[in-house]
């Protein structure tokens, strides 16, 4: 059996306009483990078959400790279990660190980032550690082979010059179509910021954008993913922002179908 490890990170100090998304792993357990909704994903897999999921709880920053390194021994120590694993944030600073020790297992690597924003300034209010800047953080120390950003509509003209800088590509939402099937051909790092959903979905979030991707298109795509998701994140899920929990439970839908296709895509194994 294919297990999936759950990890949350509960930092949003690098947020740039308001707090909340610390308190975001909390609420989506509470909505992934409700009684009011099947634990089944439409992968046909059970999430909450008995030993699927295997939680390492949340992350305890104390403040001693440097966030960064926490973060960094943290997935590190859950990777060691040799399972897919699901980073519940906190802000989307967090993807940083998780993808130090991320990399260090994965030498062929590609990220796909769902984002209304590309989150790839060089700095953000003189902090180089923003939540607005954390794929040029990525790609500066060469995290990943590939970085596919798809949901965008925030684009600026700084952004454009760090999309030539690094190679990045990008799919808008106003250029996103239903038929978009990736081409892949590496393990998946897949990076799920709930502000690439349209606030109508999502409304829980520190930044809406309106004009966005649907629950449905954000499933359909990560559906035809056909290489093996060797970890995720789900990120800026900001409960002070929410309407009725709506956001928790499409978080919380989001993880069931991820961790869904992770067993689809795993390699047994050897
Ligand atoms: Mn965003
Ligand atoms: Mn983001």
């Amino acid at each position: 059996m294919v297990h999936i490890s759950l990890l949350g990170i509960p930092n949003d100090d690098n947020s740039s306009f308001t707090r909340g998304p610390a308190e975001a792993p909390a609420l989506i357990r509470r909505e992934l483990h409700s009684d009011a909704y099947s634990s089944w994903s439409e992968t046909g897999v059970d999430i909450g078959a008995q030993g699927l999921l295997v939680d390492h709880g949340d992350i305890r920053f104390d403040g001693a400790a440097d966030a960064w390194e926490l973060i960094e021994q943290h997935v590190a120590q859950a990777l060691d279990a040799g399972h897919p694993l699901i980073s519940l944030g906190g802000d989307h600073a967090i993807t940083h660190p998780i993808m130090r020790a991320v990399r260090r297992r994965h030498r062929r690597l590609t990220i796909l980032h769902i984002d209304a924003h590309p989150d790839i300034y060089h700095a953000y209010q003189g902090n180089p550690r923003s939540h607005t800047s954390p794929f040029a953080r990525i790609m500066e120390e060469q995290l990943a082979d590939r970085l596919i950003q798809v949901g965008l509509r925030t684009i600026n003209d700084h952004h454009r010059e760090q999309f030539q800088r690094f190679g990045v590509e990008v799919i808008e939402a106003g250029r996103y179509a239903d038929s978009l099937k990736l081409k892949i051909d590496t393990p998946v790092y897949l990076s799920v910021d709930i502000d690439a959903l349209d606030p109508a979905y999502a409304p829980g979030v520190s930044h809406r954008e309106p004009g966005g991707l649907s629950v449905r298109q954000v499933i359909d795509l990560i559906q035809r993913i056909d290489q093996p998701i060797v970890a995720a994140d789900i990120v800026e899920y900001n409960p002070r922002r929410d309407v009725s929990e709506l956001t928790a439970t499409v978080a919380a839908k989001l993880l069931k179908e991820i961790a869904g296709m992770m067993v689809k895509t795993a390699t047994p194994a050897a």
